[in-house]
């Protein structure tokens, strides 16, 4: 067993994405002033997180400045969390996966993949590695495997030592960086099938890639376990109250409810007490439980549009993750 560090280790970074074509048009302003690597200021206020990244920085900065350890530590037995928290369009999915295939524009699920395996090479012959990955959403509170479009309401359940699981979630053995590539192509092909309206579909659903590690070295039988979570959450933009009505209210009102139930769990997390941390609020903390909390290593990217036309949302987006300080 890897030693428990004494504290949960939650990061919050804050990424600003460039104004697009349509905002420049409109004439919008752009907002934020960094100050030093740590600050914005939006609207005359100042936020401070661990890192700040300007419109201007590239994936790979990304990757290297907050990702990278996180390969580590799950290679040294350790579970973390990777979360991109922000309205729709705010750039949580370009952080996450960018353009897969793109060796400039890829993302950080893609950079962990071919990390990990870099690090499996490099490291005792004598390791023998096991690495599996599931690819699911959760609509509506409702968990649908991406990797088998027949299982659209799986549920959570905990095994003998209390560790709770998705119950029979896929799960794909990959044995190189392109066999990942392959099972999140496939996951995301599947989600494209089962809806109409792509864009609107993942503003309003968490995707989840787990990576699960699992070493034994051959001689000693010594083993070690270590996961990853990597989640793509809903839009967190307020529904007007006017405008919205039927499924689109419930919809809004149960994104809602569970970025509301991730904030308690992480801001209890990073209050550090022994309080009470609230897993049991939502499907999704539940899930994410024993990789948020004690044996784990939490981030959360906080991404924000720059535009003045967004200040309320980007606002209410700066204090979710204020939240987590
Ligand atoms: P979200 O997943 O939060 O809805 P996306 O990641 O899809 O948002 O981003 C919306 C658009 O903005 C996409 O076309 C994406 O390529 C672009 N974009 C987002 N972040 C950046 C960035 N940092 N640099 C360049 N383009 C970006
Ligand atoms: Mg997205």
């Amino acid at each position: 067993m890897a030693d428990v560090p004494a504290e949960c280790n939650i990061k919050v970074l804050c990424r600003f994405r460039p104004l697009n074509q349509s905002e420049i048009i409109r004439g919008d302003l752009f907002l934020p002033k960094f100050q030093g690597d740590d600050t914005v200021v939006v609207g005359g206020k100042s936020y401070a997180f661990d890192r700040v990244f300007p419109t201007n920085t590239t994936q790979e900065q990304v990757y290297n400045t907050c990702a990278k350890q996180i390969v580590k530590d799950v290679l040294g037995g350790y579970n973390g969390t990777i979360f991109a928290y922000g309205q729709t369009s705010s750039g949580k999915t370009h952080t996450m996966e960018g353009k897969l295939h793109d060796p400039h524009q890829m993302g950080i699920i893609p950079r962990i993949a071919e990390d990990i395996f870099n690090h499996i090479f490099a490291m005792d012959e004598n390791l023998e590695f096991h690495i599996k990955v599931s690819y699911f959403e959760i609509y509506m509170d409702k968990i649908r495997d991406l990797l088998d479009v027949t299982k659209t309401n799986l549920s959570v359940h905990e095994d003998k030592n209390r560790v709770p699981f998705v119950k029979g979630c896929t799960e794909r053995f990959v044995s190189s960086p392109d066999e990942v590539m392959d099972v999140i192509d496939e996951g995301k092909a599947n989600r494209h099938v089962a809806v109409t309206n792509m864009n609107e579909h993942s503003s309003r659903s968490h995707s989840i890639f787990l990576i699960n590690i699992k070493q034994e070295h051959v001689e000693t039988e010594q083993k070690l376990s270590g996961k990853l979570y990597l989640v793509d959450l809903a839009g967190s933009e307020k529904v007007s109250k006017t405008g919205a009505a039927g499924a689109v209210l419930d919809e809004a009102k149960n994104i809602n409810k569970s970025l509301s139930a991730l904030g308690n769990v992480i801001s209890a997390l990073a209050e550090g007490t022994k309080s009470h941390v609230p897993y049991r609020d939502s499907k999704m903390t539940r899930i994410l439980q024993d990789s948020l909390g004690g044996n784990c290593r939490t981030t959360m990217f906080i991404c924000c549009s720059p535009s003045n036309y967004n200040e309320a949302e980007t606002k209410s987006t700066l204090m979710f993750g204020q939240r987590a300080k």
